[in-house]
């Protein structure tokens, strides 16, 4: 990935740090980007025209990227109450949006691997698709390089997921399925953490990713007021300064082919869906948001074959 140093400091909200600017990551030759949108600190929203990927730059260094991990900005106190005397049973029952994510993912996953094989969670978080997988019979093991969010998964939900970067694991097996989800849009560089991602799964395995959809409906809709100078939130529906990417069905898919995937299926999950709020009345336009990646989130199941 080619970053140019511009020994400038740059200030977003509580966040303060050295940045760089980028290009596309996934195409060897890039094209000249197009400009989507500039915020009031500089930082551009920029879009390959070859294979269609957003991303920002200029942007953190992986250093300053790495650091906003480690703060309680990125996972603030009144979210951590929500896993106060956690259990998984008490999780089940409140039918919070974490737990129906994490059973869709499972469910998910059960369509192509059986309970017994091992699954990789990179970029686990707090642990919580770790824990629900092993309660599905999954061997899931999760990998988080941040700090912070590896003691709540070992001290809030009772899960051990190794603290490092995935770059540095190095078990003695390797892994019938591996799972990224919204890990993409955060990464300093995404081809480097799909290369090892590859060397983790076993020949004929999976990857199951998940990223935020710019093609969106919301998005496509946000993308055109701020284009339009009708609305000045800073393109906040991006996500930046923590995600520096984000992607449609092409983008990800050329990406994990680049990687040595070959992508299987594209869908994404509505909001009734990921609520547990779909019903009869929501079910013809949740097909649709699923069928035509309408939602503001795309998954890709693809193979090692
Ligand atoms: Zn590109």
């Amino acid at each position: 990935m080619t970053t140019v140093q511009t020994n400038k400091i740059l200030r977003e909200g509580p966040f303060a740090g050295a940045i760089e600017e980028v290009a596309c990551p996934i195409c060897a030759q890039p094209p000249v980007a197009k400009l989507i949108y500039r915020r009031d600190n500089g930082v551009g929203i920029w879009q390959c025209p070859a294979c269609e990927v957003m991303y920002a730059s200029p942007r953190f260094t992986e250093e300053a990227l790495l650091a906003i991990y480690e703060t309680p900005d990125f996972f603030p106190a009144d979210d951590l109450k929500k896993f106060e005397n956690f259990s998984h049973g008490q999780w089940q029952a409140s039918g919070a949006e974490t737990y129906v994510v994490s059973a869709l993912k499972a469910a998910n996953i059960k369509r192509y691997l059986t309970p017994g094989d091992r699954v990789l969670d990179v970029g686990c978080g707090i642990g919580l698709f770790v824990l629900e997988g092993r309660q599905q019979g999954f061997l899931t093991e999760g990998v988080e390089p941040s700090k912070m969010l590896t003691d709540i998964a070992r001290n809030r939900i009772g899960i051990d997921v190794h603290n490092m970067l995935i770059e540095d694991f190095s078990p003695p097996h390797r892994f019938h399925g591996v799972g990224l989800w919204d890990v993409l849009e955060h990464v300093y560089d995404p081809v480097r953490i799909l290369k090892r991602c590859f060397a983790l799964t076993e020949e004929g395995g999976y990857i199951f990713v998940s990223v935020p959809n710019f093609a969106g409906l919301a998005d496509r809709l946000q993308t055109l007021l701020h284009r339009l100078r009708l609305r000045r939130c800073g393109f906040k529906h991006f996500g930046f300064p923590w995600h520096v990417y984000s992607y449609n069905r092409r983008s990800l898919g050329m990406l994990l082919a680049k990687m040595g995937y070959t992508p299987l299926t594209f869908e994404t999950w509505s909001h009734n869906v990921r609520t547990g709020k779909a019903n009869h009345l929501s079910s013809l336009t949740d097909a649709l948001i699923r069928k035509h990646c309408l939602a503001s989130n795309v998954s890709c199941v693809a193979r090692k074959i």
